[in-house]
């Protein structure tokens, strides 16, 4: 049969995406996921369990794993979700919206459907806020819960009174308007449960009869005929197919939909020409100049020696400014109150301890995603270029050095029994640049691989409806159409992308 819509990928946008669409009741959608799409009550343990990050670790059957350079001489592996959820399916679970200024910045340049103004009603609907419930500014009836843990806890008390001592303000609803500052984690993590946005939307809408599942379905390339989308080209088990579509939609993430444009032949034409695949249309954008969140994690010993964090393990965080950076914030700490292998590997390991997580929030450093083989199962070549812009370097610093002084703060003293990492590297700025060098690490926020605009963006890889230029009947719905990385974590950002670009197909842009 011919799906009036295929949308490729089961995750944090696609997942709502498909759901939304469906809704229609004249409307067939097809959902396809590359990994599996488990019942409610087959989801494994460790995608449930929303208290440590063991399934985000490289290798695991559930995640794609993607070799890259986060600098020339820092290679890293970076993870992905692979099955239904997506990378809300093995995430850390934090919950915060894009900033009004992140919204108004893309508006401003020339994506008018995305500002902060005529988001909110659609932020309000996309969530249940168990804490705020129904206002202005929330919403008390949509698919996603959100809610904030207890902030009582040695180490949350300690960082919100050095936060405090150190002269940032108080920011009781990450969610809302206003200054940034020290303030409860808004999270979509329910009684210790995961709660990923996919299975969150589909839970009522699969069993629509227009709607149909697939999991364990690679896409391998979409198919254009005289500049039309004519479906999809996949692999099941071994066994490949061609699924018809009016209509496709990728939404694989920041690096599965640039990736599998230029498997399609939408990217440079130069590039593409060299490696044997035919060009379907030149867009010199696919896969330039994304952004992403570079992170430092700064480890403390617990005091008493052995004392075990609590499982809620994100309960609080710190945005705040550099000297010179912009008002909404371009650094954050996040308090981890377990240390970051107990938090991978789900086993106290009783040493004890935590960590801050220090991350520069306004890059100004563009990485680039390109094809290194025709073949789909060759990954692509992934260049963060991280602190690639010297003011990056001067800001991470400040953040790494502020992380130092909320650990070594009176407020403190009780928790902490001295700095594992950077220890005492973090003196001059030169020890700190070897650390920082040595250490470097992402907060996996990657944003802006194929990017929205307007005609005269000749980098713009969609318009703000999402749909592909010069290409009919194909459009991209992930986090890679954001302009740039949202001065928070993405993961609620994605699901507003689900929402919106949904809205604009049915309405009929
Ligand atoms: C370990 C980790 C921790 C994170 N923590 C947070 C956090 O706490 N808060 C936050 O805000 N953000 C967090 N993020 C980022 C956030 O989860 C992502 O930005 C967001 O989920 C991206 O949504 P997406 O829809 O763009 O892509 P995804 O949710 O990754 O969905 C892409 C889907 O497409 C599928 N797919 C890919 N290629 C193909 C193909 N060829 N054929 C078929 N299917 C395909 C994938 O399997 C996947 O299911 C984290 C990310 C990771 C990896």
């Amino acid at each position: 049969m011919t799906y009036d819509v295929v949308v490729v990928g089961g995750g944090t946008a696609g997942g709502p995406l498909a759901a939304r669409l469906s809704e229609d009741p004249d409307r067939t959608i097809l959902l396809l996921e590359a990994g599996p799409v488990p019942a409610d009550d087959a989801v494994p343990a460790e995608v449930r369990d929303g208290t440590t990050l063991r399934a985000a670790v490289p290798g695991h059957p559930l995640t794609w794993s993607y070799p890259a350079l986060l600098a020339p001489s820092r290679p890293y592996t970076v993870v992905r979700g692979r099955m239904m959820g997506g990378s809300g399916a093995i995430n850390g679970g934090a919950f915060v919206r894009a900033r009004p200024e992140d919204a108004d910045g893309w508006a401003r340049r020339g994506n008018d459907e995305w500002s902060y103004g005529r988001v909110l009603p659609v932020w309000r609907e996309l969530e249940s806020d168990l804490d705020h419930g129904a206002t202005d500014v929330h919403g008390g009836s949509g698919p996603m819960p959100v809610l904030r843990a207890p902030q009582q806890s040695p180490a949350a008390e300690a960082f919100h009174a050095a936060a405090v001592d150190l002269g940032f303000g108080e920011e009781p609803d990450k969610n809302a308007p206003g200054a940034p500052g020290v303030g409860p984690l808004p999270r979509t993590v329910v009684a210790g449960i995961r709660r990923n946005a996919a299975m969150q939307y589909l839970a009522s809408a699969r069993h629509r009869p227009n709607v149909a599942v697939r999991g364990d379905t690679r896409a391998l390339r979409v198919r254009v005929e005289c500049g039309r989308t004519t479906g999809v080209e996949v692999e099941t088990a071994g066994r490949g197919e061609f699924v018809e579509a009016r209509e496709v939609v990728l939404a694989c993430g920041a690096i599965g939909s640039p990736h599998l444009l230029l498997l399609s032949g939408i990217g440079p034409a130069e590039k593409l020409t060299a490696l044997g695949v035919p060009v379907v249309a030149d867009l010199p954008g696919v896969g330039r100049d994304f952004t992403d969140h570079p992170q430092l994690v700064v480890e403390w010993r617990g005091r008493p020696p052995g004392a075990v964090g609590r499982p809620e393990t994100f309960v609080t965080v710190l945005d705040f400014a550099s000297p010179g950076g912009p008002a909404q914030g371009d650094l954050e700490i996040l308090l981890c109150e377990q240390p970051i292998r107990d938090l991978l590997t789900g086993v106290p390991g009783g040493t004890g301890g935590g960590a801050l997580l220090v991350s520069l929030q306004g890059p100004e450093s563009r990485g680039r995603i390109s094809l290194r083989s025709a073949d789909p199962y060759v990954p692509p070549r992934i260049e963060y270029r991280y602190l690639s812009e010297p003011v990056d370097r001067v800001r991470l610093r400040h953040g790494l050095r502020t992380a130092v002084a909320l650990l070594r703060s009176r407020a403190f003293a009780g928790v902490v029994d001295g700095l594992v990492d950077p220890g005492a590297a973090a003196v001059g700025d030169a020890d700190l640049d070897r650390w920082m060098d040595a250490q470097l690490g992402t907060a996996i926020h990657l944003c802006g691989s194929a990017r929205m605009g307007p005609a005269d963006d000749t980098g713009a890889v969609v318009d703000q409806y999402g749909r592909v230029r010069g290409v009919s009947g194909l459009r991209v719905a992930d986090t890679s159409i954001l302009p740039t990385v949202p001065s928070r974590g993405p993961g609620a950002t994605a699901v507003l992308i689900g929402e919106l670009i949904a809205r604009f197909m049915r309405r009929g842009d």
